[in-house]
């Protein structure tokens, strides 16, 4: 049996009281109206192991918006899609010590996206789905993903609508100098082909059976089965590792040593390579952009369970 798989629903329902407690610590974001509007006590995670068990505990049953998780599951169908040689001609490979749509690190780096975790480097990689528009593009994509993982995702239509309803000068921003140092064909296709699979929605269960895809396996959870390359697998959960939590990703290697990944909507997945995977939402987050109870909620599982991949 596998650590993750050790977990029993006992000790799941005690680590989720004692997250709750901390809900109150984050903050909803306030620059798309309807995740403002989202219960800042909502909790949920989903551990699912490739093999053994499923234990989920919390409000399972609330779906939420995939926001920056949707930045590896972008990453990894274009490397299927396209190779790394295309890939990482449009984004590199490297951490960042800035919040995740920082104009300044573009700027310090020639307008070349650092990696595919920040705005920047995903907005780029959203420019290359194949498809004649942001909705095409969404769509294939949304169901690539369903196909490889049994995940129900659905666009989120009110969410995309909120998102539209407020102009995201940051993001207007990095687009246009990602277009100008030649990175991106069209400003405004690669901003709403951003916007609308950031708007892809699910269930912590979705989110968990993604992540066993990138833990390498699915199906009936056998490794043998990953529709994905190993190599491509060994590339994204580099790149959450070292990338996936913006400014607080060293420090979260060190404490959880998981490939992790965050949104805005609080949504949050770690990949437990292997093992399985943990998915976890609640939507009040810290000033990096990381759901409190999430980094709560994962820290005490990882330590628990000694699920580090650093032993
Ligand atoms: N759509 C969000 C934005 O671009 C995603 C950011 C995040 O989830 O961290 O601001």
């Amino acid at each position: 049996m596998t650590r993750l798989a050790a977990l029993t629903q006992d000790q799941l329902n005690t680590e989720v009281m004692h997250a709750r407690a901390r809900t109150r610590m984050g903050r909803l974001p306030d620059y798309v109206p309807l995740l403002a509007k989202a219960n800042p006590d909502w909790i949920a995670v989903w551990v699912q192991p490739l093999h053994g068990p499923t234990c989920a505990a919390g409000d399972v049953h609330q779906p939420f918006v995939l926001m920056s998780v949707v930045k590896p599951l972008l990453l990894v169908f274009l490397l299927e899609q396209l190779g790394q040689r295309a890939v990482f001609a449009h984004v590199g490979m490297d951490p960042s010590d800035q919040s995740f749509h920082s104009l300044s690190q573009l700027r310090a780096d020639q307008g070349f996206p650092r990696n595919p975790m920040i705005n920047s480097g995903a907005i780029a990689l959203a420019d290359l789905l194949p498809g004649r528009d942001g909705t095409s593009r969404c769509e294939t994509f949304r169901q690539w993903l369903n196909q490889i993982s049994g995940s129900q995702l659905v666009l989120n239509e009110p969410v995309l609508a909120s998102v539209r309803s407020l102009p995201n000068e940051a993001n207007r921003a990095i687009a246009h100098l990602l277009a100008e140092s030649g990175h991106l064909r069209s400003v405004e296709a690669a901003l709403d082909t951003y916007n609308q699979i950031c708007c892809l929605s699910g269930t912590v269960e979705d989110l968990a059976k993604l992540g066993v895809v990138l833990a390498g396996g699915v199906g009936k959870f056998k490794p043998q089965n990953s529709p994905l390359t190993p190599q491509n697998l060994r590339i994204v959960n580099a790149l959450m590792l070292t990338c996936g939590l913006y400014e607080f990703s060293g420090r979260f290697a060190v404490r959880v040593g998981l490939p992790t990944k965050s949104g805005v909507s609080g949504a949050m997945l770690s990949v437990v390579p292997g093992q399985g995977a943990i998915a976890c939402y609640s939507p009040a987050i810290d000033a990096a952009g990381n759901s409190v109870a999430g980094l709560y909620l994962l820290e005490q599982l990882a330590q628990t369970l000694n699920l580090s991949i650093f032993g």
